[in-house]
C-alpha cells in the first residue's frame, strides 16, 4: 500500500518537509523560494539517487541553500532534522554504497539545470566532497556539529575504559577546529 493516495499528495507531503526546513535553515534568502528550487531539484533526482525521499530532501536544501548564499552545514541539517522527524538525525550528502548521487553525472545534470548551468555554482555547493583530502580518505563523512566540519580520520588514542595491563590503542576521529575526539566505529573490526 503506498503511503500516499495521489502523486500531488506525495509531492505535497516533501515540499512542506523542504519548507519547514528552509524556515529553518534559510536566513539570508527568501526561504520558500530556496525550498522551492530544493524541490524542484529533489523531483529531478528523487527516481535515480540513491537515498530515501526524506533524506533526499535534505540533500536538496544543503544543495539550494549553498548555491543562494546561505551557509547551510551538515550538522545544523541534522540538528533540524531531528526537530522536525521526531529525533532522527538525518546526515544530509552523506555517501551510500553507490557513492554520491550528486558527484554522479546525472546528478551534476540535474542540479547544472537548476543553477542555470553554473558550474561554479556548482563546484561551491559540493566541493567538500571533491577535495583531495577526502577523497584520499583522510577527512570523513563524520561531523562536529560544534564547528560544523567535518572529522579527520589516521590518529588513535589509547582506550582507558578497557581493564588490561596494556590498553588497547584504537582509530579516532578528530574534529580540526576543536580538537574534540571520538572512537572512529567505522574502522574497526
Ligand atoms: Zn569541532
Amino acid at each position: 500500500m503506498p503511503k500516499w493516495e495521489t502523486y500531488d499528495d506525495f509531492m505535497y507531503e516533501h515540499l512542506v518537509l523542504a519548507q519547514q526546513i528552509c524556515d529553518r535553515a534559510i536566513v539570508k534568502s527568501d526561504p520558500k523560494k530556496v525550498a522551492m528550487k530544493a524541490t524542484m531539484l529533489w523531483e529531478f533526482v528523487k527516481d535515480f539517487a540513491p537515498r530515501s525521499y526524506q533524506t533526499l530532501v535534505f540533500d536538496c536544501c544543503y544543495i539550494v541553500g549553498n548555491a543562494t548564499g546561505n551557509k547551510v552545514s551538515v550538522p545544523f541539517l541534522q540538528n533540524i532534522s531531528a526537530d522536525l522527524l521526531d529525533g532522527r538525525r538525518v546526515k544530509a550528502m552523506a555517501r551510500t554504497e553507490k557513492g554520491h548521487w550528486y558527484l554522479s553525472e546525472e546528478g551534476k545534470e540535474a542540479i547544472m539545470k537548476i543553477f542555470g548551468n553554473d558550474e561554479v555554482l556548482y563546484n561551491d555547493a559540493v566541493n567538500q566532497w571533491t577535495t583531495d583530502e577526502y577523497q584520499q580518505g583522510e577527512k570523513t563523512d563524520h561531523w562536529c556539529e560544534m564547528c560544523a566540519v567535518r572529522m579527520e580520520s589516521g590518529e588513535t588514542r589509547k582506550d582507558i575504559l578497557v581493564e588490561a595491563d596494556e590498553l588497547p590503542i584504537r582509530p579516532i576521529l578528530i574534529c580540526p577546529g576543536c580538537r574534540k575526539w571520538e572512537w572512529d566505529v567505522d574502522t574497526e573490526n
